[in-house]
C-alpha cells in the first residue's frame, strides 16, 4: 500500500483550477527527506548533498534544495544557467559531466563550480578550456563487474564514464603540474540500487583508492563524491532504504579508511531519484476505455511526461483516487496517445474498476519523470505543481503550448503557428 498527502477532495480542488495532467511535488515531503539524508551523514563536517539537476530541473524545487543546504550537481550548459539563475555558484556547484564541449568548462569555470573531470584527456582540454582550478574531482570507473549492478547502468567495464584505475594515478600528477592542489574522487556505478550496502561498498572503494592516491602522489584529499544512485521503492511491497543505516555503514567505511592518517576529506553526495523520486506524483484523467483482446485504460497523460516505463519497463505504483480501498479486481493496460505501443504506463495491473473521468495518480515520478520528457507524436509536455504546506497547489512550470513545440521553426517563419 502506497500511501498519498493527499485527499480525493483536495485533488479534486487542484483538478478544478489546473487541467491534468500534471506532476504535483510535495514541498513538506521533499524537506523532511532532505533533513534526513543530511542526518545521516552529519557525522562528516563538510558532508554536502549535491543535488542531481537532471532528475528534476525546475527552480522552485531547486530553490528549495539550496534553501535546505544542498548543493546541485550540474552536467549541461542549462543546467549550470538554472544554478546561476538561483544563485547557487561556486563550491554550491558540482559540475559531472562527460564528453563535455569546450563551452560547458569555460562556463563552469566562470562559474567557480567545481569540476569532476570525466577522462584523462579531459585535463589539457580543461587547461586549455576555463583552466585548471586549485580543487579538481577526477571521476574512477573500476572495470570490471559490479555485484550489485541492475539493468539501468551497464557494468562498470562496458560504462562510458571515469577514469581508469592507473589514469588516476597518472592525471592526478598531471594535474599537480598544472597547478591543482586540492583533489576530489568520484565514482557513479548503479542507479536505482536497492541493496543497502552500495553506498557503503562503493564508499570503501573510493576511500581506499583515495588513500592510495594521496600515499602515491602526496595529493591532498578535500572530498570523496559518492555520487547518486540510492534507490527507491517503486514497488509497493519493496522496503523504503534506511538512509540513517547507510549513513552509519558509510561512516564506519571512512574510519576504517582514514584513522591514523592526515585526511579527513569532506563527503559529498549527488542523489536524485532518493530525494524527489517519492515525492513526485503525475496525475491523469481517464479519457476512454477499450475492449479488444486487452482491456485498456486510455489517459490524458503519455510517455511524454513519464518516460520509464516506456524505456525501462519501470514499475511505477497507480493510485485510482476514491477508489484506495476498493478490491483490485480488473485486470487493465493504462496507456496513453503516442503512436508507439509501449506508451503504457502499466501492463496487466490489478486495479479496481475505473470509470470515465477517474483521476489515476501514478507514483513516483519526482526524479527522471517530467524531466525525461519529450515532444514525440508532437506531444506537449505537463505542467509542474507544487503542494505546498497549507494545502495549496502552486503552478511552477505550465504546460507547452503548440507555440513551444513550433519555436524552434522560427527560421521558417512558422513559430506562431497556434
Ligand atoms: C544521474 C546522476 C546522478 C543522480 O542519479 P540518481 O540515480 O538519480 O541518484 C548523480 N550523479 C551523476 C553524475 C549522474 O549522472
Amino acid at each position: 500500500m502506497k500511501n498519498l498527502p493527499f485527499s480525493k477532495d483536495t485533488l479534486m480542488r487542484i483538478t478544478d483550477a489546473f487541467p491534468t495532467p500534471f506532476h504535483l511535488y510535495d514541498e513538506e515531503a521533499l524537506r523532511a527527506r532532505v533533513r534526513a539524508l543530511r542526518q545521516a551523514f552529519q557525522w562528516n563536517e563538510g558532508y554536502r548533498e549535491y543535488y542531481a539537476v537532471k532528475a528534476c530541473p525546475n527552480p522552485v524545487i531547486l530553490s528549495i534544495l539550496r534553501d535546505e543546504g544542498c548543493g546541485l550537481d550540474c552536467s549541461s550548459y542549462t543546467e549550470l544557467m538554472l544554478a546561476d539563475a538561483i544563485n547557487v555558484r561556486d563550491e554550491g556547484i558540482m559540475f559531472s559531466s562527460n564528453d563535455t564541449p569546450a563551452e560547458e568548462y569555460r562556463y563552469a569555470r566562470r562559474l567557480g563550480a567545481y569540476i569532476n573531470l570525466d577522462d584523462v584527456t579531459h585535463i589539457d582540454f580543461l587547461a586549455a578550456n576555463g583552466g585548471i582550478p586549485e580543487t579538481v574531482c577526477c571521476r574512477f570507473n573500476p572495470g570490471g563487474d559490479w555485484s550489485l549492478s541492475n539493468a539501468i547502468m551497464d557494468d562498470p567495464k562496458d560504462a562510458k564514464y571515469g577514469f581508469t584505475r592507473a589514469q588516476l594515478s597518472d592525471g592526478f600528477k598531471r594535474l599537480q603540474a598544472l597547478g591543482a592542489k586540492h583533489f576530489g574522487l568520484h565514482a557513479f556505478l548503479v542507479s536505482n540500487a536497492m541493496d543497502p550496502d552500495y553506498y557503503p561498498a562503493l564508499a570503501k572503494l573510493l576511500f581506499d583508492t583515495a588513500r592510495a592516491l594521496h600515499e602515491e602522489t602526496g595529493a591532498d584529499i578535500a572530498f570523496v563524491n559518492l555520487s547518486g544512485g540510492v534507490g527507491i521503492p517503486y514497488l509497493p511491497d519493496a522496503p523504503e532504504a534506511d538512509i540513517a543505516a547507510i549513513g552509519k555503514g558509510v561512516e564506519k567505511a571512512y574510519h576504517a579508511a582514514f584513522d591514523g592518517t592526515a585526511l579527513h576529506p569532506s563527503l559529498f553526495t549527488e542523489l536524485g531519484r532518493y530525494v524527489t523520486g517519492p515525492i513526485g506524483y503525475l496525475v491523469t484523467r481517464v479519457m476512454h476505455e477499450k475492449r479488444i483482446y486487452k482491456h485498456f485504460i486510455g489517459v490524458d497523460a503519455c510517455a511524454a511526461d513519464l518516460m520509464r516505463p516506456a524505456m525501462y519497463g519501470a514499475y511505477h505504483h497507480i493510485t485510482v483516487m476514491g477508489k484506495e480501498n476498493a478490491p483490485c479486481d480488473h485486470v487493465y493496460d493504462v496507456t496513453g496517445a503516442l503512436c508507439e505501443n509501449n506508451d503504457k504506463f502499466a501492463i496487466d495491473r490489478r486495479l479496481p474498476q475505473i470509470d470515465m473521468g477517474d483521476l489515476l495518480v501514478i507514483h513516483d515520478t519526482g526524479a527522471h519523470g517530467h524531466s525525461m520528457g519529450y515532444n514525440y507524436n508532437g506531444k506537449l509536455r505537463s505542467a509542474e505543481l507544487l503542494l505546498q504546506k497549507d494545502g495549496n497547489a502552486r503552478m511552477i512550470r505550465r504546460a507547452e503550448t503548440p507555440a513551444d513545440y513550433f519555436a524552434t521553426l522560427d527560421i521558417l517563419g512558422l513559430d506562431k503557428l497556434r
